[in-house]
C-alpha cells in the first residue's frame, strides 16, 4: 500500500466517530516539511471577548492552513455517518488559502476508493 493511501486510511480512522450529529464530517491532515502531522476539522472558530462571542464556521482546510508551512502536503476526507468517503475537493476559497500558504499538494476523497489530487 502506498504512503498516500496509508495516510488516507489513518486520517479516516482519526476522523470518524459514531456519534456524529451532522450528515458529513470533514477533516484535514497536514504534513509539514519537517514531517510534523497536524489536524483540523470543520467547525466554529470562536473569537473573544466572551460576552460578545463571534462564531464563524470555518472549513477544515482554512483552519489547518494556519498550522502549515511552505511545501506542506494536505489530505482532506469527508465521511458520511456510515463511514463512507464522499467528495472533499477544497472549495475555491480554501484553494486560494492553501495555495497562498505555499502548500505543495492536496489529496482529497471523492467517493469510496476514489481520490483526487491538486498540485500547486
Ligand atoms: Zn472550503
Amino acid at each position: 500500500m502506498s504512503l498516500t493511501l496509508r495516510r488516507f486510511n489513518s486520517l479516516i480512522e482519526y476522523a470518524w466517530h459514531p456519534d456524529y450529529k451532522s450528515v458529513y464530517h470533514i477533516m484535514a491532515m497536514g504534513i509539514r516539511k519537517d514531517g510534523t502531522v497536524v489536524f483540523s476539522n470543520n467547525g466554529a472558530a470562536v473569537f473573544p471577548p466572551a460576552d460578545k462571542l463571534i462564531v464563524k464556521i470555518a472549513h477544515a482546510e482554512q483552519r489547518i492552513s494556519r498550522k502549515l508551512d511552505k511545501g506542506a502536503e494536505v489530505y482532506v476526507v469527508r465521511l458520511t455517518r456510515d463511514k463512507q468517503l464522499a467528495m472533499a475537493r477544497p472549495c475555491s476559497t480554501c484553494y486560494t488559502v492553501l495555495r497562498a500558504r505555499g502548500v505543495k499538494r492536496v489529496y482529497y476523497s471523492i467517493a469510496p476508493g476514489e481520490y483526487g489530487v491538486l498540485e500547486f
